[in-house]
């Protein structure tokens, strides 16, 4: 643009953004975002990667050094679904992600999407589940034939940095609450460590109100009035539960995105259901929950107006009616929705 009569022009750097398509429907999905990002002229470029399970030093699984090193590199990862064989085979490399790179806090937005008929219409909420411990720790044991044990682990640094996060989180955000979701009247030690970490947190924060509230009445009032909720903040295998009834809540699961967010500036981000492997390579995949998830990923980087022109785009289309895929009450094509949004950015 003309600046005092000089010729001035504006160069913006690209940067560089690991994406990980996966398995199933994933790369369908993947090319899908790849074209909404290339019609919004989006600064960003890819780095494609495959996570495939595969075994280090002394069988050790492992993610591929590959994908490691752009992670490292890039810092930033958009992430398409990734099979997991059941009870046996390799641990599931979503979990390997999350370890390898402590992404501590996962984040679910659950914000009801308008013209898309749910029985809700004014869903606005946040879920913030702790990502690296609680049952999910992995640390399972046979005590003798038939009896087997799973320990849950709770440690008062992941405790504290999560509920850090949450109260970080709705601050920036601009939400009023945190509420802290628990068993500590079952489980006194594990859940009560959480507890009072999040109450010792919430001290700081005296600008955000500070709730809590057990998991079983958070189910019930979830699902009579999920307007009461703003933030909630929770272990980890009650946060895998109660994130996937709030997505139900919005119209499920391929609405809603995800953001992994680590201790060392790496953050993935993701849709949150699975391969899909009934329709995969079929043309039929809703791609909206892994282009929200990359919507979620350019306001991390700071990149707001192109977030914003792509969700205004995705949720027009949906209001609209006319180009829908199947889950979402349509008889549209992945190709023929994305084309659709592409259009509108
Ligand atoms: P799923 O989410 O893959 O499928 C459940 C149902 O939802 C299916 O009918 C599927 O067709 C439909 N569905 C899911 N996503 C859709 C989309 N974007 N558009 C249209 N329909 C969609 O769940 P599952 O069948 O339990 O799991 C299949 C595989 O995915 C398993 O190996 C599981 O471990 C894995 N998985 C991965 C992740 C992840 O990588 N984050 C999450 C969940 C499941």
């Amino acid at each position: 643009s003309p600046v005092n009569g000089r010729r001035v022009v504006f160069s913006l750097q690209l940067q560089t953004v690991t994406l990980i398509p996966g398995d199933g429907i994933g790369p369908e999905i993947s090319v899908a975002v790849m074209k909404i990002f290339e019609s919004a002229k989006v600064p960003i470029q890819w780095e494609e990667r495959n996570v495939t399970a595969i075994q280090g030093p002394g069988g050790r699984w492992m993610i591929p050094p590959d994908c490691k090193e752009s992670m490292d590199r890039t810092l930033i990862g958009l992430k398409g679904p990734l099979k997991t064989p059941i009870a046996a085979g390799h641990p599931s490399m979503n979990l390997l992600l999350r370890k390898t790179f402590d992404l501590y806090a996962n984040v679910r937005p659950c914000v009801s999407i308008e013209g898309y008929k749910t029985p809700y219409t004014d869903v606005d909420l946040v879920t913030i589940r702790e990502n690296t411990e609680g049952e999910y720790s992995g640390i399972e044991h046979i005590i003798v034939d038939g009896v087997v044990q799973s320990i849950k682990l709770i440690t008062e640094d992941a405790s504290r940095r999560i509920a850090e996060y949450a109260f970080e989180y709705a601050r920036n955000n601009q939400r009023n609450s945190v509420t802290a979701v628990h068993k500590a009247n079952i489980m006194r030690m594990s859940d009560g460590l959480f507890l009072r970490k999040c109450r010792e947190v919430a001290e700081n924060f005296k600008d955000v109100k500070f709730t809590e509230m057990y998991l079983d009445t958070v189910c019930l009032n979830m699902v009579q009035d999920p307007t009461q909720f703003d933030v909630l903040v929770m272990p980890n295998l009650y946060g895998d539960i109660l994130s996937d009834l709030c997505a139900g809540l919005i119209g499920g699961l391929g609405v809603t995105p995800s953001g992994n967010i680590g201790a060392n500036g790496v953050a993935i981000f993701e849709s949150v259901h699975g391969t899909a492997p009934d329709i995969a390579g079929l043309d039929m995949a809703n791609p909206t929950a892994l282009l929200l998830s990359a919507v979620m990923m350019l306001r991390h980087m700071g990149m707001h107006d192109y977030g914003k022109k792509i969700e205004t785009a995705c949720f027009d289309t949906i209001r609209d009616k006319k180009v829908l895929t199947g889950d979402l009450g349509g008889k549209s094509k992945c190709s023929e929705f994305t084309e659709e949004i592409c259009r509108r950015v």
